[in-house]
């Protein structure tokens, strides 16, 4: 009867400490979580903020509108396409990275010698789960280090089949880094002009390709828990040849080519929010980080976008 007793008594104060320990655990403070699991960058090559805003995109305004965003976020000079996305993706200028060509990759050109946020994330968190989904072979760059899990390239592709990869064969991976490069906006602004129907078309067609993508994230389960970066390498300006034909070029340090836009859409995002302080290419990689919370390493020129999210 009396060991009884005792053991009653034991199994009280061990409930006791059982429920004092779950009390504990529920009153950890918010900030233990990450603010954000999943961040998919989408990059609108040559999506220049002013032919966006002449484009039919009803569903990137509309997300720009309800999150947190600027018209007037730069890129680094050249601003051209490989130098550019190497700076989004690794927080530092092109004197830092060093990658200085833009055109087919082979494993005898210069090769990253700084971290890109996914190996940085995969350093941190070796579960973290990284992905790349392209329409050009020179982002190659990015995987030949091995630290891209999921790489998907389809040479010259549109958006369009470029979202439908994604949502194919990545999204129910849940990456937690990944970056999805919309290729064939800038190859039709090349072609025909920066106005052209046919550039305008290829924008309408990257916010069906967004539509695609966002649904499949959805699907996936993992909406509530993912931040969208909506931005681009660089603008564009027109040039016309002796036919009179205009035809979209970029690389200068003209403000046209570049001023680019950066939205954030989802967790931790700030609603209707406008960005007022200066957004630079590099501060994509760290706002990365950051919402993952993963230390941003000494080195880096970039700086989180913090005033478009939530503090708490
Ligand atoms: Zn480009
Ligand atoms: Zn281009």
């Amino acid at each position: 009867m009396f060991a009884r007793f005792i053991h009653t008594a034991m199994l009280n104060k061990l409930s006791c400490i059982l429920v004092t320990a779950f009390a504990l655990l529920l009153a950890l403070p918010v900030g233990a979580a990450p603010r954000s699991e999943h961040i998919f960058i989408i990059s609108f090559d040559q999506g220049a903020p002013a032919g966006i805003a002449k484009a039919e995109m009803p569903l990137f305004k509309k997300m720009a509108a309800q999150g947190a965003h600027t018209w007037e976020a730069y890129t680094i000079v050249p601003s051209s396409t490989l130098p550019s996305h190497t700076s989004m993706l690794t927080g530092v200028g092109i004197q830092k990275h060093q990658i200085l060509w833009n055109d087919t990759w082979t494993a005898q050109k210069p090769q990253l010698r700084v971290p890109t946020i996914f190996n940085l994330a995969k350093a941190a968190n070796s579960k973290a789960v990284t992905a790349v989904c392209t329409s050009k072979q020179k982002f190659e760059l990015f995987k030949a280090r091995g630290d891209i899990d999921h790489f998907v390239l389809l040479n010259g592709g549109s958006s369009i089949s470029i979202a439908q990869a994604f949502a194919r064969k990545v999204a129910m991976r849940k990456p937690n880094v990944c970056l999805i490069h919309f290729g064939d906006i800038d190859g039709a602004g090349h072609a025909y002009g920066i106005n052209s129907p046919e550039k305008m078309k290829a924008f309408a067609n990257s916010d069906r390709a967004l539509k695609i993508i966002y649904e499949a994230v959805d699907k996936a389960g993992i909406a509530a828990n993912s931040t969208f970066i909506f931005t681009a390498d660089h603008g564009c300006h027109d040039i016309v040849g002796r036919s009179g034909k205009a035809r979209g070029v970029h690389g200068s340090a003209e403000t046209a080519d570049v001023t680019i836009p950066w939205v954030a859409f989802g967790k931790a995002v700030k609603p209707g929010f406008t960005i007022t302080a200066p957004v630079v290419q590099y501060d994509t990689a760290a706002t990365a980080l950051w919402l993952l919370d993963i230390p941003i390493p000494d080195g880096f020129w970039g700086r989180p976008v913090t005033s478009a999210f939530k503090t708490e």
